[in-house]
């Protein structure tokens, strides 16, 4: 994470103020008086992000949580709008420029790809991107690179520095390169996402998006631009991504299209785990067992889907569904996942009522699954599986 040289200790005073005004905005009761808190708390978390103080805004997320409804809400959504979208003077008038992520769901036999964007790809997603996701009014720059989430930047100031580096390709008319030598290494997981990074422009006050300039409603809308980016953007992705099934999902803002592609990353991965059995093992899903059993720590925090062949104890592989803060306990999850998994074609269903451990392999950090039988175990693949990883132990 960049720090700056000189960056100050920040004290529990400027969290107390940060939360101070967000749980202000939060209560507030009318439009009039929500313009004073969000101008007071804007003022504030931009000096903290100029500051490189990420600290103190971390700290302020922290205590937010124990405060009145919405204030962490409040809090966070300043934080994050004013990390992705910056005003800037330009000879066309003020130009508010935005971080942007275009999600794809894949999965794959082999190590998902992340790399470099050959020159023509770069060019094709811009013009369909422009084309089909953002308004007329809108420019737009991409970054040369196929990114896996965890090489993306882990913290609202690394966001920001790149959003400030994409304000000079947009002014430079050009993509945005990545050394590829600066990029983390992905882990090598079955379902997984990828991402194209970029920024654009329009002027201040402007549509962002092409369905705020339809005339249909806003939602019907919104999916006629996903269905046109999903057809002639995903042909431009196509040759990144040859023999990895995969889907994408709406590009908009940085984190709201990080945190719809978390939530569909989901439901993705059941349909993804039984192809990918079917396709290692030749199991067709009718002879399947899934296990559905909720992992508790302090309340439940994840489900775990385990699936065995047949009626057999071994746990062949498995996924998660993360539970996120707004799914009470009592949400019906389990009939979430076990349509999800009929729609899959899996028919032999059991959901465990007991309440299970969050485990983890010790040896290689694998999350372990629940079998028939309520143990969690480690998945392993059956010895003549048709894969291309390897298995560790
Ligand atoms: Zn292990």
């Amino acid at each position: 994470m960049p720090r700056a040289p000189f960056r100050r200790k920040s004290g529990a005073r400027e969290s107390n103020q940060l939360v101070r005004l967000a749980e202000g905005l939060a209560s507030s009761k009318s439009r009039a008086e929500d313009v004073y808190w969000e101008r007071e708390l804007e003022k504030a978390v931009t000096a903290h992000l100029e500051n490189n103080d990420e600290e103190a805004i971390n700290r302020a997320l922290d205590k937010a949580h124990d405060s009145p409804e919405n204030t962490f809400d409040a809090l966070a959504d300043m934080v994050e709008s004013l990390t992705e979208s910056v005003l800037i003077d330009s000879e066309l008038g003020r130009q508010r420029v935005c971080l942007f992520a275009a999600p794809i769901l894949v999965w794959g036999r082999a190590k998902i790809p992340t790399k470099t964007i050959p020159k023509q790809v770069v060019q094709n997603l811009t013009v369909q991107l422009s084309a089909h996701v953002f308004s007329s009014k809108a420019k737009v720059s991409i970054v040369d690179y196929l990114f896996a989430p965890d090489q993306l930047p882990h913290s609202y100031s690394e966001s920001r520095a790149m959003l400030d580096t994409l304000v000079s390709s947009l002014r430079a008319k050009t993509a945005l390169s990545v050394d590829t030598k600066t990029v983390e290494d992905a882990p090598d997981v079955v379902c997984d996402m990828r991402m194209v990074i970029g920024a654009f422009q329009v002027p201040e006050g402007e549509p962002f998006y092409a369905w705020q300039e339809m005339t249909t409603p806003v939602e019907e809308a919104r999916q006629t631009c996903l269905a046109n980016w999903r057809a002639q953007g995903g042909a431009a992705i196509q040759p990144m991504l040859v023999g990895f099934p995969h889907e994408l999902t709406l590009p908009r803002t940085f984190f709201s299209a990080c945190r719809d592609a978390d939530l569909a990353s989901r439901a993705y991965s059941i349909g993804a785990s039984v192809s990918y059995i079917e396709a290692v093992t030749h199991t067709p899903p009718e002879k399947l067992t899934a296990i559905i059993g909720g992992c508790w720590g302090n309340g439940i925090e994840e489900y775990r889907i385990g699936f065995s062949l047949g009626d057999e104890e071994d746990v062949i592989h498995g996924t998660i569904w993360p539970l996120v803060s707004d799914e009470a306990e009592d949400t019906p999850v389990p009939d979430e996942i076990e349509q999800l998994l009929r729609a899959a074609g899996v028919t032999h269903i059991i959901t465990l009522d007991e309440q299970l451990p969050l485990e983890f392999c010790d040896d290689c950090g694998a999350p372990h699954f629940p079998n028939r039988e309520g143990e969690m175990l480690h998945a392993h693949l059956p010895e003549d599986a048709d894969t291309e990883g390897v298995q560790l132990h």
